[in-house]
């Protein structure tokens, strides 16, 4: 069985003086979720901290970036390509996270060709995918997820094989709202299938969205669902780490 996966995504919070108490915290507890395999999602800025301060511990903490451009380089002011995030040791970069298509208008093309381009330059796409809460009171959830992962899985099963997906349902990211396990599960299921169907079965899938650690434990129970993408909780050190061991 697949060692459990759970990634911070710290989203833009931070500076110098937290990160550094937040990193060497992780470092410090991370003993205590030895089954775990952890990482950090920070922001740009922070990538050369996040480096400095994990290099040498990157079987036990790894670390990523929330986003990346689909150009390799040139006139595209403020993007940052994949080639820049591995020369500072990037392992993991979050694709198509909910606020990426709610504020940046990032469509299910965009996101893939930014999964593609990050396996391209040896990095590991988190591909995130959710119904917003209209459309789970609509019972829209599967079509919505289907229509997300669609050019996704057009990658191939080769490439699939490498990423791993996330399920974020918008309305329990930064509510307090969890899913719970079983409804979670219900949607694991069904992604499992969508992947399985491109023969990429053995995708690892995370669920996120107020991930605590009094429910993880819940949710890492159901067979679907292998691991964490965790907001909020992973700015503590003691809550993440809690999580991963839950
Ligand atoms: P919260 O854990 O704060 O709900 O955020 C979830 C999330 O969006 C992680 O990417």
């Amino acid at each position: 069985t697949m060692r459990r996966l759970v990634i911070g995504n710290w989203k833009m919070n931070g500076s110098l003086a937290e990160n550094g108490r937040l990193l060497s915290a992780l470092l410090d507890q991370s003993g205590r979720a030895q089954d775990a395999e952890l990482a950090v999602c920070v922001p740009y800025p922070y990538l050369a901290q996040a480096a400095q301060a994990l290099d040498g511990h990157k079987a036990a903490i790894a670390w990523g970036a929330q986003d990346v451009s689909v150009h390799a380089r040139g006139a595209f002011t403020g993007e940052v390509s994949a080639d820049m995030l591995h020369d500072f040791g990037v392992r993991w970069v979050l694709a198509g996270h909910s606020e990426r298509r709610a504020y940046h208008g990032e469509s299910d093309e965009l996101v893939a060709l930014k999964a593609e381009v990050a396996l391209a330059a040896g990095l590991a796409p988190v591909v995130c995918v959710g119904e917003t809460l209209q459309q789970h009171q609509d019972g829209l959830a599967h079509e919505v997820i289907a229509r997300q992962l669609g050019p996704v899985l057009a990658l191939g099963a080769e490439r699939l094989a490498r990423l791993v997906v996330a399920y974020e349902p918008v309305w329990a990211i930064g509510t307090g709202q969890t899913a719970t396990p079983e409804q979670a599960q219900e949607v694991h299921a069904f992604i499992r299938a969508t992947l399985a169907a491109a023969g990429a079965a053995q995708v690892r899938l995370l669920y996120g969205g107020s991930v605590k650690p009094d429910n993880a434990a819940g949710l890492f129970a159901m067979e679907d669902i292998d691991g964490a993408l965790v907001g909020g909780a992973s700015l503590d050190a003691d809550e993440f780490i809690a999580i991963a061991a839950a």
